[in-house]
C-alpha cells in the first residue's frame, strides 16, 4: 500500500497482531498494484487502474474507499479477497533486508539463519490485539520472501 501516513515500527514494540476487520486499511491507503495484477483487475472486473510514474494504482472511490471494499454490518469484506493484491496480502508488516525505517535493533528478525527486518503499521487498529508477535512476525518475514524479492 502506498505510503500515504504509515506509522512503521519496529515489531518487538508491539505485544501482537490480529486483523479486527474494520477497513480502515482498504479506506485509508492507495493500493499499488503490479502490471500483472493492473491487468487482471482490469479485464475481470474492470476496475479503475490508473499509471503514474511508471506504477499501476488501483483507483479509490470518491470517498476514499476502496472499490472492492464492502461491509456487512460493522465488518469489512473483501470482495475480491482471493485475488486481492500482494500489498493487501502483506499489510500492515513491512519486511526488508535493511532496517528501513531505524532502530534496527528492535525491528531484527533471524530466519533460517537470515537477518531481516520486520515493521509494523502502528496505524492498523488490529496492533496490539492479540499476543502473538513473534509467531505472525515470522509468518510475514515468510511472505514477504514468498511475493516479493526481499532487498
Ligand atoms: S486496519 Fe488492520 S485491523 Fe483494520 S482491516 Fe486493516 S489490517 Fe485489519
Ligand atoms: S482489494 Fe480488498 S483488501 Fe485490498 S484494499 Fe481493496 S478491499 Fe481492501
Amino acid at each position: 500500500m502506498e505510503h500515504k501516513g504509515h506509522n512503521y515500527v519496529p515489531w518487538r514494540k508491539v505485544t501482537g497482531w490480529k486483523c479486527i476487520r474494520c477497513g480502515r486499511c482498504c479506506r485509508e491507503y492507495i493500493v499499488s498494484v503490479s502490471y500483472s495484477e493492473a491487468l487482471m483487475l482490469s479485464l475481470k472486473y474492470n476496475a479503475p487502474i490508473v499509471k503514474m510514474s511508471n506504477k499501476y494504482y488501483l483507483m479509490p472511490r470518491v470517498d476514499g474507499r476502496c472499490p472492492f471494499l464492502t461491509y456487512i454490518g460493522p465488518i469489512a469484506y473483501c470482495k475480491i479477497y482471493y485475488e486481492r493484491p500482494t500489498v493487501c496480502r502483506l499489510y500492515p508488516f513491512y519486511v526488508s533486508k535493511k532496517p528501513t525505517y531505524g532502530r534496527a535493533n528492535e525491528a531484527e528478525f533471524e530466519y533460517h539463519n537470515e537477518t531481516f527486518y520486520v515493521y509494523i503499521d502502528s496505524l492498523c487498529l488490529g496492533v496490539n490485539k492479540a499476543k502473538n508477535i513473534k509467531d505472525v512476525a515470522e509468518f510475514y518475514v515468510y511472505l514477504w520472501s514468498r511475493y516479493t524479492k526481499v532487498s
